[in-house]
């Protein structure tokens, strides 16, 4: 029985007084629920009065991003081990971070291997573009990103590993997946190539969650999959009420 999970990526938004102000609103509606794993990621700023809000909570914290090396001449970075005085979590390989940043399926594999090294929980995103999607291709993309990004981890650690599922032409566009979709590529893609790596019954202990424009209105299709295990929400994790509501119908009890 996998738990469901339900992250919010705020990505570059809200600042310090700001991003205080949504913990306030969302954290004690947030604790209720029961039955969900919750993870908030706000920007980095953000990740050390956030955490001292969350304290207690069981609201877990991660960042967005992080460098690989623990520390050095790497200018502008934040290492796994600075991240590890606060959060539980971290996102890999968002499409953004692969579109704006070049980050590239071996980019992502150091990250993952970092995550492990320093006992974060890693959230790693995989997902086709648009040009992709009507080449007809996310099968074999999907299990690219999945074979490299995610190979040479320890299989103690494996079950650790949340995959999101998120087509780049659904982030953010207001053009959601259908949960059909969804789950068709999270059964007969994401979870086969985990299995290639892992083998069968880790891959099936692996949370794969969907990614892309869920709201408050279409979160329940996709938790009523079989192979959708929760959400990574952007845009709807900046407004209380909403993200609110796509955790309840996660829960799962
Ligand atoms: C995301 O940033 O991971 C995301 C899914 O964004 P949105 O929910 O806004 O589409």
């Amino acid at each position: 029985m996998r738990i469901s999970l339900v992250a919010g990526n705020w990505k570059m938004n809200k600042t310090i007084a700001e991003a205080r102000e949504l913990v306030f609103k969302m954290s004690s509606p947030l604790r209720e629920i029961q039955g969900v794993e919750k993870v908030l990621c706000p920007p980095f700023m953000s990740l050390l009065p956030v955490s001292a809000l969350l304290e207690g909570s069981g609201i877990g914290l991660g960042a967005q991003n992080m460098h690989w090396e623990e520390k050095g001449a790497f200018t502008g970075e934040v290492s796994p081990l600075m991240l590890k005085e606060f959060c539980q979590y971290v996102i890999l390989g968002h499409s953004e971070r692969r579109t704006y940043f070049g980050e590239t399926d071996e980019i992502v594999n150091r990250k993952l291997r970092a995550a492990q090294a320093f006992d974060l929980t890693p959230i790693v995103c995989v997902g086709e573009t648009l040009e992709q999607y009507e080449a007809k291709q996310t099968s074999e993309v999907v299990a690219r990103q999945i074979s490299l990004g995610l190979k040479d981890v320890d299989p103690a650690f494996a079950p650790r590993i949340v995959v999101a599922y998120e087509p780049v032409w659904a982030i953010g566009t207001g053009k959601a997946s259908s949960a059909e979709n969804a789950n068709r590529v999270h059964a007969q893609v994401v979870r086969p190539a985990l299995s290639e790596l892992y083998g069968n019954e880790t891959a099936q202990a692996i949370r794969i969650l969907y990614g892309g424009s869920v709201t408050a209105s279409n979160a329940a299709e996709y938790f009523g999959q079989t192979d959708i295990d929760g959400a990574l929400v952007g845009g709807t994790s900046l407004k209380t009420e909403d993200f609110v509501a796509i955790t309840k119908a996660a829960a799962r009890p």
